[in-house]
């Protein structure tokens, strides 16, 4: 996902996944065209993937999001898909083939709200994950997304009883003139109903997501929403700072709010302040800190898989929106954010029957996969251990990026080492030689390298993938 302010704001693009999916070209334009499936997964370890299953559909388009979803489904276009989803996780099974172990060790339905779905459609969605592909629900952790309104107690019990172990609902705010001017109207009466129903389906684990820099939001209006979180106990809280992206409803404001002076340095100190505020609340409160959005409670049971690494492990990704990755090619179907190309491209994928070979993707060469690595590994709070970056690639993160994590060093963006991070700002072992002080230590980011994540991130893209996302019109 990214979303870009001018200048030296801190809030330039949220990283979550690298490349970005406006880094993919169509394959078919390669020497080679599009691979086959079976090829690129012939040679992959196959016993410890994570399954990702997306729906693209919602019932609103909230003002900031600029996910892969449309709004309704008109004409039984929910069975079509499913339809279609069905078709692709038989062919993308039989890709696979049963030469080595295929296991999956996690699994996800996310969107769009996959809750869009109707009870009867998730029992179908849960079929497909087991039935067609052979993950086995019920033994790993399976998280789902939901929103107040689809949060329904026939759909939450379908959820409960297929394995879910994980709901993450999105409030963005309990204070009904910010849900408005986020443009997701909705009713602090709703959304807390919607809780009571997710904690009594009995879900382990409940993720609520808020958003910090809504017009007119206050550090008072910020901690309303903190707290009638936290009155939930939820395991997990997620806090974003609002973007204004491109094609999206509140990029369309935006634009104008632009051509009338522009962006906007009090937008993100707002930003910054409500970060630290809401940072320092969740951690007086029993929380600990796993990355600058994400927040768990210290006695909350665990949900990840015990054996997934994002950095390393593969992912299948099932649904028009939805990215998977070998650990060469990264690949996905055609992207979009404006409402008539994601119609177009579902209806598409609806009556796609040869499902066989990767459509649109990035190949993710030995630098990239440094960079990844790293990425990854540093925008999380626990930080990177050398020792697994140079057994991985036999060398040394200081070797491969001096100049980046130079940079961030003298920016005070880098711990200290004595307090088990890597070597800080003006530090004689600020660059250390492979072999050295980082070589075997951590690399981890100080408070304020947390707080500038969304900053620090494409700091670490490349330069092709920089100009691929640049060259990306988007539609
Ligand atoms: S933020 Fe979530 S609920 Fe809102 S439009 Fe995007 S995917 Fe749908």
């Amino acid at each position: 996902m990214t979303g870009t302010t001018l200048g030296t704001s801190p809030y330039r693009s949220y990283v979550y996944a690298y490349p970005h999916k406006t880094a993919y070209r169509p394959l078919a334009g390669r020497p080679g065209g599009r691979p086959l499936l079976s090829d690129l997964w012939a040679t992959e370890r196959k016993d410890a993937l994570s399954l990702y299953l997306h729906i693209p559909f919602c019932e609103v388009r909230c003002g900031f999001c600029n996910l892969f979803t449309r709004i309704g489904a008109p004409d039984e276009l929910t069975t079509r898909y499913l339809d279609a989803l069905d078709r692709q996780a038989t062919a993308v099974r039989d890709a696979l083939g049963d030469d080595a172990p295929v296991r999956f060790t996690s699994a996800a339905f996310g969107g769009g709200t996959p809750t869009f779905l109707t009870a009867g459609e998730l029992e179908r969605l849960c079929d497909i994950a087991e039935k067609r592909m052979g993950a086995d629900l019920s033994a790993v952790p399976l998280s789902v997304e939901t929103s107040p309104s689809t949060a329904t107690a026939d759909r939450l019990a379908v959820l409960a009883d297929r394995g879910t172990t994980r709901v993450s609902i999105g409030v963005q705010s309990f204070v009904d003139a910010e849900a408005r001017a986020a443009v997701r109207p909705q009713h602090r009466s709703e959304v807390e109903a919607a809780l009571g129903r997710i904690r009594e389906a009995g879900i382990p684990v409940l993720n609520i997501d808020l958003i910090y820099g809504i017009e007119g939001q206050t550090e008072d209006t910020w901690r309303t929403s903190l707290d009638a979180a936290l009155a939930w106990s939820p395991e997990e809280l997620y806090l974003y700072p609002l973007y204004v992206r491109p094609l999206t409803g509140l990029g369309r404001l935006g634009a104008a709010a632009q051509e009338a002076g522009g962006p906007d340095a009090a937008w993100d100190d707002q930003r910054l302040r409500l970060y630290r505020a809401g940072r320092d609340h969740l951690l007086a409160h029993g929380y600990e800190q796993v990355s600058m959005r994400m927040f768990r409670r210290a006695d909350a049971p665990p949900t990840g898989p015990d054996d997934y690494a994002c950095q390393t492990d593969g992912m299948i990704g099932l649904g028009c929106g939805a990215r998977s990755y070998t650990s060469s090619l990264h690949y996905s179907f055609d992207y979009a954010v404006e409402m008539r190309e994601i119609r177009g491209i579902i209806d598409g994928f609806t009556t796609t029957t040869d499902f066989s070979r990767a459509e649109v993707g990035r190949y993710v060469d030995g630098e990239e996969a440094r960079r990844r690595h790293l990425l990854q590994s540093l925008l999380q709070a626990e930080g990177m251990r050398s020792a697994e970056y140079r057994e991985r690639f036999g060398s040394d993160p200081y070797e491969d990026f001096p100049a980046e994590l130079e940079r961030f060093a003298a920016r005070g963006w880098l711990a200290d080492p004595a307090d088990g991070g890597s070597p800080s700002a003006g530090s004689a072992s600020g660059r250390s030689p492979a072999g050295g002080p980082a070589a075997s230590g951590l690399l981890r980011l100080s408070p304020e390298g947390l707080a500038h994540s969304d900053a620090l991130g494409p700091e670490l893209f490349s330069p092709a993938v920089r100009a691929a996302m640049a060259a990306y019109e988007a539609k």
